[in-house]
């Protein structure tokens, strides 16, 4: 059976000198530590000035390729708290955006948005950092442009372009066509004449 045992009586208090030398030789070791360090590569990072690199699969805030994206919304479907929404207006290939934004008060880094993208042009980045007094700076817009590019413009005025002179080439052919056809049929015999 166990018994209780008499606490261990605390070790003799130093003497004066003993706490002075105590004093002395913990501060001679410290600073002998102090020392070792002080010549050495520093290991403090200096946050936010400098960040340490993350790993690779880490999930951060988004970005998008948007030049790739085709709009088809697979990435808000797959969202399992809705926080991805876009708007853009379609000129046949091309797209007109409005917006495309994320918001970081629903959105838990789960990732699942990225694996649905046909065109693999949303991704998870390596900056992690949404520090602000504001909330409504949670919600982050991931387009780089909004409205159509000149480029864009370009290429929509050629389609159309293209489109005009094929609509003129068919209806061109079509009057061909029929002309021929009339030419082709049998002249009505006069009356009277046998
Ligand atoms: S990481 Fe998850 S929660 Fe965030 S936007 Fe993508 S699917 Fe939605
Ligand atoms: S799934 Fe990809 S291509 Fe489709 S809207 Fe989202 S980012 Fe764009």
């Amino acid at each position: 059976m166990a018994t209780l045992q008499e606490p261990a009586a605390p070790a003799s208090d130093r003497s004066y000198w003993g706490n002075v030398w105590h004093a002395v030789k913990s501060t001679a070791v410290g600073m002998g530590i102090t020392f070792r360090y002080l010549w050495t590569k520093p290991f403090t990072t200096q946050y936010p000035d400098e960040r340490l690199p993350v790993d690779g699969r880490y999930r951060g805030i988004h970005y998008l390729e948007q030049d790739l994206c085709i709009y088809c919304q697979a990435c808000a479907k797959a969202c399992p708290v809705d926080c991805i929404d876009m708007g853009a207006q379609r000129h046949g290939k091309e797209l007109e955006w409005e917006f495309f934004s994320i918001d970081y008060q629903k959105c838990m880094f789960c990732e699942l948005c990225v694996y649905p993208c046909p065109k693999d042009c949303i991704h998870m980045g390596e900056q992690y950092s949404l520090v602000t007094e504001d909330k409504s700076d949670f919600l982050l817009e991931l387009t780089s442009w909004q409205g159509l590019t000149e480029e864009q413009k370009l290429r929509i005025a050629e389609a159309e372009a293209a489109k005009a002179a094929k609509k003129a080439a068919a209806a061109k052919a079509k009057a061909a066509k029929e002309a021929a056809e009339a030419a082709a049929e049998p002249a009505e015999p006069e009356e009277g004449k046998e």
